[in-house]
């Protein structure tokens, strides 16, 4: 999945001008990707980014019933996808010549770097709920080749009391994700049915983003439409339930490479952002078009270049 984002939420601002907060409730801003409704956590004007993370969408549940859904062939660049389905399933097919079909608890990961398209279509009829991620790929890889992994098997965590936590990537104890990860973060699913204390990196911020139910952060309720930021400094986090929840849990070193956000490219200036979507709209090699039962997506430039 993919979207369009308002270039206003999404001005790059310098490590030293982000505001410090130990922990913070914040409201999701509802937008639309294609016909389908989500909850967007990421960017926001007041955090554009939780270490690497720059980007996470929450769709459905839904009902997506059994017409052409998803998302049609479009660009990204410097950054990763991490499509993550929690019911339903997606195709996907990228300028690479991957096509992978993605199912509950299977992780697909593009790598953008200098440039590449894809599309995700919705395979199967009735419920899809699914969550979105982008990480902002640092200045040694982004300009880097496109690549693309399907991970059928991912590490999990046993937390005690029936809860677990699923490791997309990077490491929480003992458990260590082999997907590609070119900063360090983490990425992780959390099933809770227990209260638990969930290992912690001190160099790392978090966001926990509840997919279903609702749980305390720290003593801090969040719940759908509602996450939670973490600044840097802890060991643990302590989650706390009184019904079956379940949340992803984003981390990292805060991300000290002020990134500029428009449509799908993740850049550092106007002139790269500029260029990738003249290369998209004229259909160079750069972005080749994978075969999609769905239109290739076409916006207008950005707000900052004269109209083409
Ligand atoms: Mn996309």
């Amino acid at each position: 999945m993919s979207g369009p984002i308002a270039s206003v939420d999404a001005e790059p601002v310098p490590l030293a001008d982000r505001p410090v907060r130990d922990l913070e409730i914040m409201e999701s801003r509802s937008a639309n990707v294609g016909t389908m409704p989500v909850r967007r956590s990421l960017p926001q004007r007041g955090r554009r980014t939780v270490g690497p993370w720059c980007f996470f969408d929450h769709a459905g549940p839904v009902d997506a019933g059994t017409g052409e859904a998803g998302v049609g062939p479009h660009p990204h660049i410097g950054l990763q996808t991490v499509t993550w389905v929690l019911a339903g399933e997606l195709l996907h097919r990228d300028s690479l010549g991957s096509e992978q079909p993605v199912r509950p608890g299977e992780l697909n990961l593009m790598t953008a770097g200098r440039g590449i398209a894809h599309a995700e279509e919705h395979t199967k009829a009735g419920r899809l709920h699914l969550a979105q991620l982008w990480v902002a790929q640092p200045e040694a890889t982004r300009n880097g080749d496109p690549a693309f992994e399907h991970h059928a098997e991912l590490p999990v965590l046993e937390l005690g009391g029936g809860s677990d936590a699923t490791v997309l990537v990077g490491r929480v104890g003992d458990a260590h994700s082999a997907a590609r990860r070119d900063t360090d973060h983490v990425g992780i699913d959390i099933v809770l049915r227990s209260n638990v204390e969930l290992p912690a990196e001190p160099s790392f911020e978090y966001g926990i983003v509840p997919l279903e139910g609702r749980l305390e952060v720290e003593g801090q309720v969040a719940a759908t439409g509602r996450w939670a930021y973490l600044g840097p400094g802890r060991d643990e986090i302590r989650l706390r339930v009184a019904e079956p929840a379940r949340a992803v849990l984003v981390g990292g070193v805060p991300f000290d490479e002020p990134i500029l956000m428009w449509w799908n490219y993740v850049a550092r200036t106007r002139e790269e952002i500029s260029a990738a979507h003249r290369d998209w709209t004229s259909r160079t090699p750069r972005f080749a078009v994978p075969p999609s039962s769905l239109a290739p997506m076409d916006v207008g430039g950005p707000p900052w270049a004269p109209t083409v």
